[in-house]
């Protein structure tokens, strides 16, 4: 099977649930008790004052009455990141024992920053661009060859009619997989906070994996969208999570 090759992180929304106004009418609970959804006006730029209050004192709770679910199509390698980030994150992701796994492989973008800078450390790790083409062609080629030869064998396994979910042992960090992922909007700022790098903004500064960020990039912008005063409370807090 011809191999198809990604330099790509793709997250699609595939539903969303609640907005800035189920923040507010969340803590108007406090005070209101069940008449709480009637504070809940939903253009208002009034919230905000309410929304960056709890965001500022870390009343985190009201933050979760949301829900956003992205399609993410993403290599093993990112997956091993994501997956750590254990609260309030629901995933279902294709199975390597019940269907074949696509020839879907990640090489990166001549773009990607991967050249350790000088003085590197690995708790600040930095990177630039390479310029050097011989270097860039002989990491891909390696990639590529290694992803072929992998897949090869891969097909050979499945062929033994063995379990696919032993087949499937050969393959590499670099192959795709599918997940749906769901979060509430906290469990999205904490994932935020420390999958994206924000020298400027961020009270904490993280250092993540470039091709994991790709991907909290696309959230972040959905997130944006559908959390408009959220979005901004957390901005100007240091992007720190509730
Ligand atoms: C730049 C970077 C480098 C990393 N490097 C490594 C590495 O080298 N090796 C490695 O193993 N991991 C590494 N990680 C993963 C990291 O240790 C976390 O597992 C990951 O970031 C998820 O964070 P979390 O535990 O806060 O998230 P979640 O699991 O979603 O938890 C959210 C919050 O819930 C609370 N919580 C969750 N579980 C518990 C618990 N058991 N007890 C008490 N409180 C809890 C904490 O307040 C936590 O912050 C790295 C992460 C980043 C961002």
């Amino acid at each position: 099977m011809d191999l198809k090759f990604k330099s790509t992180v793709d997250v699609t929304q595939v539903q969303l649930m609640g907005g800035d106004h189920m923040v507010v009418a969340a803590a108007k609970v406090a005070t209101t008790g069940t008449d709480a959804m009637a504070f809940a006006n939903v253009t208002s730029d009034d919230n905000f004052g309410l929304i960056n209050y709890l965001m500022k004192h870390r009343h985190g709770t009201p933050f979760e009455h949301g829900a956003v679910t992205f399609f993410v199509h993403a290599p093993i390698f990112v997956w091993r990141e994501w997956h750590r980030h254990r609260i309030g994150f629901s995933y279902n992701e294709e199975s390597g024992r019940y269907k074949q796994l696509e020839p879907c492989f990640y090489l990166p973008d001549r773009e990607r920053p991967m050249m350790k800078v000088d003085g590197w450390k690995p708790g600040r790790p930095k990177f630039v661009r390479c310029e050097d083409d011989r270097t860039f062609q002989v990491l891909c080629d390696g990639l590529k060859r290694s992803y072929t030869e992998a897949y090869r064998i891969y097909e050979e396994n499945l062929f033994l009619n063995v379990d696919p979910g032993l087949a499937r042992d050969c393959l590499p960090v670099g192959v795709y997989s599918g997940c749906w992922v769901t979060c509430n909007p906290r469990s999205l700022m904490a994932f935020l906070s420390l999958r994206t790098c924000e020298p400027e903004a961020a009270k904490f500064v993280s250092y993540p994996l470039w091709e994991i960020e790709l991907a909290a990039r696309a959230c972040e912008k959905i997130f944006a969208e559908a959390y408009p005063l959220t979005y901004r409370a957390w901005q100007e807090n240091g992007r720190v999570a509730p």
